[in-house]
């Protein structure tokens, strides 16, 4: 089991910036209000995601870190399939499989949960850790120290996978590819509160947006640095079944900025050609001066006319309709184009 966990873990985690994202990820479906990040040595040495979400149970630890659906990989042969079938339930396991993994939890005092916990132990003691050995045997539940929330402690990244490990970067390119993707969560979410550390020191220190739109925008100053805010136009256009919000700089502030490019469907950032491609063309008067137009949109519509699971890995998405979506969001920003520079 311990070996069917490592070959997904060779799908999933790559490197830290992977790990950090899939528990980014857990945090956010946990209903966290906030994040702190800690890395070390780019991750590689240690990180660590703590959240104030909904917590787990005692008895559910363990779970948390079983593989879901072990029936997938009976026979080598299915490896190939691995990649179109997704990884639900498979991210703390293969993560701890290549990793000294510990996960610490608390239940939210109002939570149901607790309070059949807190009856059948001592009450005050109710946080709990699990921990995977070096030889993927578990160690607990046993007491902690913890608020309510969890955290995420992975240490020695591929200690036990050295072929793996020799694919790692120095430790600031790992970190690059750590802040990227903390910066895309952060721009999908300026409601959650987010920290980020490296080796001690602050790198974002993010409060959480009111709902206000210039708390917002003062989270993308942050974000793409200052004047993002004040260069931009806002993006919100309505179809049926289609809702294009966000922001994209002015062509003549959009020089050179190739890293300013976010497109969320649904809440997440994908990197798509078609989306490129209606993109460019709004932009295409333009294109003299803005040859990286720099945007954060946002693309809502019903989960039946997107499928975003092509590849859990990458970003790709396939649109039931993908025409309709093209000249949807090229019309958008045309439109805005106009009124805006003009
Ligand atoms: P998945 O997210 O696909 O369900 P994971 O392996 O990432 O699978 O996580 C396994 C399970 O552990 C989750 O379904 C969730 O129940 C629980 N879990 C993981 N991280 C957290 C967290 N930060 N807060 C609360 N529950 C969590
Ligand atoms: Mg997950």
């Amino acid at each position: 089991d311990h070996l069917v966990n490592q070959i997904a873990a060779g799908e999933v985690v790559e490197r830290p910036a992977s790990v950090i994202k899939e528990l980014i990820e857990n945090s956010l479906d946990a209903g966290c209000a906030r994040l702190e990040i800690d890395v070390d040595q780019g991750g590689i040495k240690r990180l660590r995601v703590r959240d104030d979400g909904c917590g787990i149970p005692r008895d559910q630890l363990a779970l948390a870190l079983a593989r879901h659906a072990t029936s997938k990989l009976a026979v080598p042969a299915d490896l190939e399939a691995v990649g179109t079938l997704g990884f639900r339930g498979e991210a703390l396991p293969s993560i701890a499989s290549v990793s000294r993994l510990t996960l610490t939890s608390r239940v939210g005092p109002d939570s149901e949960a607790e309070a059949s916990e807190v009856a059948s132990d001592r009450a005050g003691d109710s946080a709990w850790e699990v921990a995977v050995a070096i030889d993927g045997r578990l160690e607990g539940p046993r007491p902690a120290a913890h608020p309510p929330g969890t955290s995420v402690e992975v240490r020695d990244l591929f200690f036990n996978t050295p072929a793996r490990r020799k694919f790692l970067r120095t430790e600031k390119t790992e970190f690059d590819h750590v802040d990227q993707v903390v910066r895309r969560l952060a721009l999908a979410r300026p409601d959650v509160a987010l920290e980020l550390r490296h080796n001690g020191r602050v790198v974002h220190q993010l409060p959480a947006a009111d709902g206000r739109p210039e708390s917002v925008l003062a989270r993308l100053d942050r974000l793409l640095g200052a004047g993002f805010a004040e260069q931009s136009l806002e993006i919100d256009a309505s179809a049926v079944d289609l809702r294009l919000h966000g922001w994209i700089r002015r062509p003549a502030f959009s020089r050179s900025q190739p890293d300013q490019q976010f497109f969320y469907v649904n809440g997440r950032l994908i990197r798509d050609r078609l989306i490129t491609h209606a993109i460019r063309q709004a932009f295409s008067d333009f294109l003299h001066q803005a040859r990286h137009p720099g945007y954060v949109l946002f693309l809502e519509l019903p989960p039946r006319l997107v499928d975003v699971n092509v590849h859990p890995a990458k970003h790709e998405v396939r649109f039931r309709e993908s025409r309709q979506v093209h000249d949807f969001i090229r019309r958008a920003l045309q439109r805005r184009l106009a009124q805006g520079v003009l």
